[in-house]
């Protein structure tokens, strides 16, 4: 139990408060609202010379849509009601950005920085092992991706353990996403996350109207950003908020301190300072925090991003924040009561479900790949490429200049699949955030973001059902 409720209360709460401006009847709301499944179950591993046991969660929320498809969360505190609502987010932000898939989630109880990596190898496998005979994985079941505590390394893992089970299914590297790219992956999976926080925060900060309210010019050039948790969403969603938005990263929070630097952090020179195995807060070109980690929230900035924990803001420091914007990079970061409080001083909150939908959305793009055996941009590439050069060659012919070399670098080479997957991921963060925006100026009802994404994500999935004929 945290602070100002649990997680699974704050998904109920959220999903109450949008059927209710839907006026979802009763029957489908009870439907969508619980998990469908949950399995929970206890592994022994060896370690050393003892056996050691684990327990694992598998939660599958939604079956409206197939495979249902979630991450797996390696963390000393997770536990069953944890897992059931990341299950139901992600049921929520898969029909929000249009991913035909249902929610999911997993988790081993088990602190992977802690752990040894043949250890984590053993516990893996067995999980997924565990998985595998439950029922609770496969590329039409139920799809796993990273989350908090794994990574590629681990989906490899548990890609090669599928593979092994299956006795080769011929789609084997479609039971599993964020795989490395040389054993099924796709080119961008890494960062796509951050990558979405950015996209759908500049589609957000692209809305003039909604930027005068914050009394900040619209575009993200300039703005000054503090980042919680430098991990796979938070460092690469800071990266590209200062490579590709113009903006300052003034600080970054970590579980044991964070560092500032008004002027804005060198990430390039931290990247290299982190590469020798350093701590952030031993970087140079910032001023180190240690006292209290969790007052990065509260560091002066245009754009705060919590890409670390739930339950991050609270009643107890929601009046301290001193940010206009807040973009939920981690899975419920704010709680309902917080919210209420931001919403009140005027802060934008850019609800999880749908911005860190960007992960969710390239594994779609993954799955769909190993499901169709093949690259984006294969076949397509040189056509493309050839099609450009002829248009060059005839701008050229027709107004007798030659176009310069910088410009002509981005004709003539075609799509690769990284740049496929880029423009998927940002076409799928504006329509959405347009359908959001939509929802909230329809209704008035609907008084913020978090609400607006809800009811659009109900009103799809309810849909879905109706088409069944499951309700009348
Ligand atoms: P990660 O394990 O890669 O990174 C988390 C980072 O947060 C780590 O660097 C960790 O040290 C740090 N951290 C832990 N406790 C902290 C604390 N108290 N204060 C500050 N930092 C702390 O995990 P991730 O994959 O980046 O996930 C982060 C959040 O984003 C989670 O809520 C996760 O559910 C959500 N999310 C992740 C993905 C994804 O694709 N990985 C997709 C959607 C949502």
């Amino acid at each position: 139990m945290t602070q100002n409720g649990t997680l699974i209360d704050s998904v109920y709460r959220q999903f109450d408060a949008a059927s209710a401006a839907i006026r979802l009847p009763e029957d489908l709301r009870r439907h969508i609202r619980e998990c469908n499944a949950v399995v929970e179950f206890r592994f022994p591993v060896r370690v050393g010379k003892r056996i050691e046991m684990y327990t694992g969660w598998r939660a599958e929320h939604s079956h409206h849509r197939k495979p249902t498809k979630g991450g797996i969360r390696y963390s000393e505190h997770v536990d069953a009601d944890e897992v059931r609502a990341l299950a139901a987010l992600m049921s929520f932000k898969c029909a929000l950005v249009n991913v035909p898939f249902g929610g999911s989630k997993g988790a081993v109880r088990v602190n992977p920085y802690k752990t040894p990596v043949d250890v984590l190898e053993r516990i893996t496998r067995r999980y997924t092992a565990e998985l595998f005979n439950k029922r609770f994985i496969g590329p039409g079941i139920n799809v796993p991706a990273p989350d908090m505590g794994t990574g590629e390394r681990e989906m490899a893992w548990m890609s090669d353990t599928y593979d092994a089970m299956s006795q080769s299914d011929l789609n084997s590297f479609a039971c599993v996403t964020g795989k490395p790219v040389s054993q099924g992956g796709i080119a961008g999976r890494t960062e796509a996350t951050g990558r979405g926080v950015f996209y759908g925060t500049r589609e957000a900060m692209s809305r003039e109207e909604d930027m005068k309210k914050l009394k900040l010019t619209p575009g993200t050039e300039g703005k000054t950003v503090v980042v919680q948790g430098y991990g796979n969403v938070g460092r690469h969603a800071a990266q590209i908020f200062r490579k590709e938005g113009g903006a300052k990263v003034v600080a970054i929070g970590e579980w044991n301190g964070f560092i500032v630097n008004r002027d804005g952090i060198d990430l390039d020179a931290l990247e290299k300072h982190r590469a020798k195995g350093k701590s952030i807060l031993d970087f140079k070109g910032a001023k180190a925090h240690t006292k209290d980690p969790s007052k990065v929230l509260e560091v002066p900035c245009d754009v705060l991003i919590p890409a670390a924990l739930e339950n991050q803001i609270t009643t107890k420091n929601a009046r301290k924040l001193k940010c206009k914007l807040i973009a939920e990079g981690a899975n419920g970061p704010t709680t309902p009561d917080a919210e209420a409080i931001l919403l009140k001083r005027g802060i934008l909150v850019l609800p999880d479900i749908y911005l860190n939908a960007g992960g969710v959305t390239v594994s779609y793009f993954e799955w769909t790949k190993n499901i169709g055996h093949i690259r984006f941009g294969r076949m397509g590439k040189r056509l493309e490429a050839g099609r450009e050069h002829r248009i060059v060659q005839a701008v050229e012919k027709a107004t007798g200049k030659t176009i310069d070399e910088t410009d002509r670098a981005h004709f003539g080479k075609g799509s690769d699949e990284i740049d496929i997957v880029r423009s998927g991921l940002e076409g799928t963060m504006i329509e959405a955030y347009g359908e959001m925006r939509e929802a909230l100026r329809r209704s008035k009802r609907i008084q913020d973001l978090r609400t607006a994404a809800f009811a659009v994500a109900i009103k799809k999935i309810a849909s879905s059902y109706d088409s069944l004929g499951i309700f009348p």
